[in-house]
């Protein structure tokens, strides 16, 4: 991560003919409450997320919606430094910390939502895996012929930046991968953390809908990596999320997100599909601004930490 990443530098991103997107997944009471958990800050305190909103604000930037990013990549709006708020995933704290804050500064943002995490509150395979590692008591383990010692957070995080490594990029089974570790690390469960575990209600996104005026998109039904996927499983994941989303709006969703947005999260068969349902974008996690007339298929995010 670069340190335009930075909650007090994102103001050197802004500019008339660039549009910034920034990528969020949840807000805190305290980032670095949760040990080896939320490591990759992937939630951030409600401190840092308030000062870097005012900060762009403060500098001269116009917080836009999508169809406001459509217009203005299309070239047919002009906006003084726009920038756009996106959240990926569904997690609960979007709502009860994020939206009200968004609201009193009157930033509107889009929620990109993965079906089985508010149907069934399933936390992702990195979350789980996480919280085994937290949790072991094991102090060294050998994996992949090497030894890992786990016995402080920074230690353990090497361990799972090794995982993350591995899987990222190729197909796999989760339930697996997690029974491995289970028996490998001596842990017999994942240990959920409310503040960063739980995600949204089916009626709570209604909510953000209809009382946020939350722009809703989709993001898979499983949060598997698409680029990963046969075209049937593609097909899948994307009919699903997209009925999904119908329920919770009544329209056919035009925004997509692709699940972990690395240049390997999709492929050209996902970007057939997604054209085949209608979607009109899908930004990527990767890291960097947008400039007119970029492709609404490769729009690169600033992820705040
Ligand atoms: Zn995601």
């Amino acid at each position: 991560m670069s340190d335009l990443s930075n909650s007090q530098m994102l103001h050197t991103l802004l500019d008339d003919e660039s549009l910034l997107i920034l990528l969020f997944h949840g807000v805190v009471e305290n980032e670095n409450a949760f040990g080896v958990r939320n490591y990759n800050k992937k939630h951030i305190s409600i401190q840092k997320f308030e000062r870097s909103l005012i900060n762009l604000l403060k500098n001269g930037g116009t917080p836009i919606d999508t169809s406001q990013m459509y217009g203005f990549l299309n070239g047919k709006l002009r906006i003084k430094k726009p920038f756009l708020v996106t959240f990926d995933d569904g997690f609960k704290n979007n709502l009860t910390i994020a939206a009200p804050i968004l609201q009193d500064l009157g930033i509107p943002w889009i929620l990109y939502l993965t079906e089985d995490f508010v149907m069934k509150n399933e936390m992702s395979w990195v979350d789980v895996i996480d919280s085994l590692v937290e949790n072991t008591d094991r102090t060294n383990l050998i994996y992949d012929q090497i030894e890992y010692s786990l016995e402080t957070v920074y230690l353990k995080i090497n361990f799972l930046n090794y995982i993350r490594n591995k899987y990222k990029n190729q197909y796999f089974s989760y339930s697996q991968l997690i029974n491995q570790l289970k028996l490998i690390l001596k842990v017999t469960k994942e240990n959920r953390v409310d503040e960063i575990d739980e995600k949204l209600t089916f009626a709570e996104c209604c909510l953000l809908k209809n009382k946020y005026c939350v722009e809703l998109g989709a993001h898979t039904k499983t949060h598997r990596v698409l680029g990963n996927l046969n075209a049937d499983e593609q097909y899948e994941e994307i009919v699903s999320s997209t009925r999904f989303l119908k329920e919770i709006t009544g329209c056919n969703p035009i925004n997509f997100a692709y699940p972990e947005g690395h240049d390997k999260a999709f492929n050209a068969t996902t970007l057939k599909l997604l054209e085949e349902f209608g979607y009109q974008s899908s930004p990527t996690a990767m890291e960097g601004i947008n400039f007119r007339h970029a492709d609404f298929f490769r729009l690169n995010r600033v992820m705040v930490i």
